[in-house]
């Protein structure tokens, strides 16, 4: 069994919906069980709904949702044989119909809780799954659809629930490999319910994770994740095109560069895959014929130090020193609680005896955070840096990276440079405004040659 998982862009409309099917039609062999997104937008058109129920706009909400059912219906008909056409609008009718009366609670209440955003978020899965299930009949792919729901079972920590694992995979396991024997099953990601059956959702962009949840359950033979871009890149096209496609990068890699930015994949992504050893592919679905790029546990080996360079822009740099901590013991400690309590993750940070620098991503309650550090020491914050990360399991054999990033970045002003415990990144901090200048002299320092075995 193959696990492939489709992206929002990837089933945004008709046509996208048809090229997704002419693309599993050759995996069939394999028997695809097949993870989709919503369609194109519809997650936060979703969310915007909820907002403006809760805002008491009547009128707003009920055209919004006329104007997603509008949209559900426009794309589907397209891809639904004329004999299925009644049963798509009965379909529709009952999910919108559902979708408005919980959506009138909400105005009514006046509260949007965790539990009912989920509630209204999992419809744009819960439509495009049995969508796809239906063009694919059409196309000649025999599906069947598979409610996530009764599968993937989670805590009850709304917005961003965690999978019960030893139950979702029972579940899966019992379920989805007597179904793929003779058909394409077809699931919503993202989506899921607690053990007493209500609905949850995995966390924006949670599809891929499904995707990983699936493949580990049923013990697939790969996870492919077929999005809108060629795979992972040397570098982030938005700040620098014209990378290398990475053909193949360790797990350990494809982790370190989703945590510094890479867009490409959830972060928890490659958690059970990593475990049950399952090789994850990215693909575009736009270009099939692209190789994209494998992640597996032990790549081909490489001749370059660098993968890929990874950015995290947006970041908020926090300078604290204090002359009194001088010998003292404890710094970190009350530091650190500051951060804990005002609820804000920390991500790089680099200390001295009496001075510690640090970067957050969620500047939210940096008031608070600055008040606090001010009782024990001096706080400076600087907004608009960026984390630039070069990841590569072979930076900590190569002696003289950090020289050639110096020599590389001699004309930026670095802020804060670290390098993690993992020994496979080294990050350094710059203003935003330099950033894609650090990122291009990079590029040309650690990609001159690049090893056409691992780049293309
Ligand atoms: N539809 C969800 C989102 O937009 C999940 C996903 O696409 O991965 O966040
Ligand atoms: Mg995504």
């Amino acid at each position: 069994m193959l696990v492939m998982k489709f992206g929002g862009t990837s089933v945004e409309s008709a046509a996208a919906i048809e090229r997704v099917a002419g693309i599993v039609k050759g995996r069939l062999p394999r028997h695809p069980v097949v993870v989709v997104s919503a369609m194109g937008k519809t997650t936060n058109k979703l969310l915007a709904i909820a907002q403006t129920a809760v805002q008491g706009k009547r009128e707003d909400y009920i055209r919004q949702i006329q104007d997603l059912r509008d949209f559900h219906s426009r794309e589907a008909r397209q891809v639904v044989p004329l004999s299925e056409r009644a049963e798509l609008d009965r379909n529709l009718d009952d999910h919108f119909q559902e979708l408005m009366e919980l959506v009138k609670g909400i105005a009514v209440i006046g509260e949007l809780t965790p539990r009912s955003i989920d509630a209204i978020s999992s419809y744009g899965e819960r439509l495009s799954s049995y969508i796809v299930t239906l063009a694919f009949n059409h196309f000649g792919l025999p599906a069947i659809h598979l409610d996530s729901r009764k599968v993937i079972v989670t805590d009850h920590r709304h917005t961003q629930a965690a999978p019960l694992f030893p139950e979702t995979y029972r579940r899966l396991d019992a379920t989805i490999p007597a179904l793929a024997v003779d058909r394409v099953v077809v699931m919503g990601g993202f989506i899921a319910a607690t053990e007493e059956g209500v609905t949850s959702t995995l966390g924006r962009g949670g599809s891929d994770f499904t995707a990983s949840i699936v493949g580990a359950g049923i013990g697939a033979e790969a996870i492919e994740i077929w999005t809108d871009v060629d795979g992972m890149l040397t570098a982030d096209p938005t700040i620098m095109p014209g990378g290398h496609r990475v053909k193949s990068i360790s797990f350990a890699e494809a982790a370190e560069l989703a945590y510094f930015g890479a867009k490409v994949l959830h972060p928890a992504t490659v958690i059970p895959a990593i475990e049950r050893n399952i090789p994850v592919m990215i693909l575009n679905s736009r270009r099939p014929e692209v190789a994209g790029t494998v992640i597996v546990a032990n790549p081909v080996p490489c001749r370059n130090a660098v993968k890929s360079i990874a950015c995290k822009r947006n970041i908020t740099l926090v300078n604290i020193q204090s002359s009194r901590m001088f010998m003292a013991h404890g710094f970190l400690r009350r530091i650190f609680e500051v951060f804990d309590r005002c609820e804000t993750p920390v991500d790089m940070i680099a200390t001295s005896e009496v001075s510690v620098s640090l970067t957050i991503e969620n500047a939210a309650r940096l008031p608070e955070i600055t008040s606090a550090l001010s009782e024990f020491s001096e706080v400076s914050t600087e907004p608009d840096q960026a984390i630039v990360c070069l990841v590569g399991e072979n930076i900590r054999h190569t002696p003289g990276v950090a020289a050639s990033v110096f020599q590389a970045l001699r004309n930026v002003n670095v802020r804060m440079i670290s390098q993690g415990a993992s020994l496979l990144n080294l990050g350094v901090v710059v203003a935003g405004k330099d950033v894609r200048a650090a990122v291009e002299a990079l590029h040309t320092e650690f990609f001159t040659d690049p090893d056409p075995e691992v780049f293309d």
